[in-house]
């Protein structure tokens, strides 16, 4: 079945207000709604008044609306995966895995494990997390890549190797004896408690460095700014945030490395807009070639395609080019559509000779 124009199944002019086609919507759904309405095309009807709703009720859905008609509203298709609903700032981070195991064959250099110390009062010594911004072009973001970005890392003191002594010997933590619990009295509202905690001085260990290394004052953490590599997925969006594991702040006493968050910037493009994975443009042709038909050539995100203009072509035809959008994410060769624009160019300056033939079509 043909689908009908929004603004005709809610019975609204193209220049209502928010609240008329609310208003509109409210009294269609009443009247078609399948509790009460009998009558054999009601629920069809019904759920053709919602769909028109949920369009133009969106100004961002509406105006593509507007723009492209139904193939406009492809890439909002609500509920399914990599549709526009997983884009905008707010969504959870697109796991990018272990940074080091990525780039530098999981070896992760300075020798502190990731699992040492898991367990009560680990989480205290976890590495924090680092975020980071990186601003990129359409085209790159299209494409994905690897990048090289400049950050600040609190990591393994190099003068000491991380071990925060400066001769490598150890001496037992005066604060705990040992035991890396520490006695700690606490005021609550049912009187006073004394509550074991992890001993403050070695954080847990027991043991506290002997003669403490002079870069790092015994902690054993270092601060270096550090390039790093960080892989962009093709098809990222604006708003996306890589999650890179391990690419954070480094843990104390063996605690877990903190994750590196990249926050992507995607710059609008002239040629292209995105909506979810499907990319659209416009294109314009000589009017004989709308009438005649022919062969034109489109730009897409990464190459140009022929595409075959019928006869009688009329302006503002919008022609779908499959498989030609953005990457989706998470899938290996998925891609959404390019959707472009044809107008048609009325020629402004005519030479004598074409006013002429004009004429002669004209009078034809
Ligand atoms: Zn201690
Ligand atoms: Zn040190």
């Amino acid at each position: 079945m043909e689908k009908r124009d929004y603004y005709e199944v809610l019975g609204v002019e193209k220049s209502a207000s928010a609240s008329e086609i609310k208003k509109a919507y409210r009294k269609l759904v009443k009247k078609y709604h399948p509790d009460t309405n009998k009558e054999s095309d009601a629920e069809e009807k019904f759920k053709e008044v919602q769909e028109a709703y949920e369009i133009l009720s969106d100004d961002s859905k509406r105006s593509a609306y507007d723009d492209y008609g139904h193939a406009g509203t492809a890439g909002f298709s609500s509920g399914s995966s990599g549709g526009y609903s997983d884009f905008g700032a707010g969504g959870a981070p697109f796991d990018m895995g272990d940074i080091f195991s990525t780039f530098f064959g999981g070896d992760t250099g300075s020798g502190f494990g990731f699992d040492f110390g898991a367990g009560s009062g680990s989480a205290s010594n976890a590495g924090s997390n680092i975020r980071y911004r990186i601003r990129l072009k359409f085209e790159e973001a299209m494409k994905g890549g690897e990048y090289k970005i400049k950050i600040t890392r609190e990591q393994a003191c190099e003068k000491c190797d991380g071990s925060g002594s400066k001769d490598g010997k150890q001496k037992v933590c005066p604060v705990c004896g040992g035991s890396g619990q520490e006695q700690q009295v606490r005021n609550t509202f049912l009187g006073q408690m004394a509550v074991m905690s992890r001993c403050s001085k070695c954080y847990g260990k027991g043991s506290i460095v002997d003669d403490p290394c002079g870069e790092c004052k015994g902690s054993g953490i270092g601060t270096k700014e550090e390039e790093m590599d960080i892989k962009v997925p093709a098809g990222a969006y604006d708003g996306m945030v890589l999650r890179f594991r391990g690419g954070g702040n480094v843990g104390r006493n063996g605690g877990t490395t903190g994750d590196l968050y990249v926050e992507i910037e995607v710059e609008s493009s002239y040629e292209f807009e995105r909506r979810g994975n499907d990319i659209y443009s416009e294109t314009s042709i000589p009017v004989y070639t709308g009438v005649l038909g022919g062969v034109i050539t489109i730009s897409t995100i990464f190459e140009d395609v022929k595409l075959k203009i019928p006869k009688g072509t009329q302006s503002g035809t919008i022609f779908k080019i499959k498989s030609k959008g953005a990457h989706i994410l998470g899938s290996e060769k998925g891609r959404g559509d390019h959707y472009v624009r044809v107008n048609i160019d009325i020629p402004v300056r005519l030479s004598r000779k074409e006013k002429k033939l004009w004429e002669e079509l004209a009078n034809s």
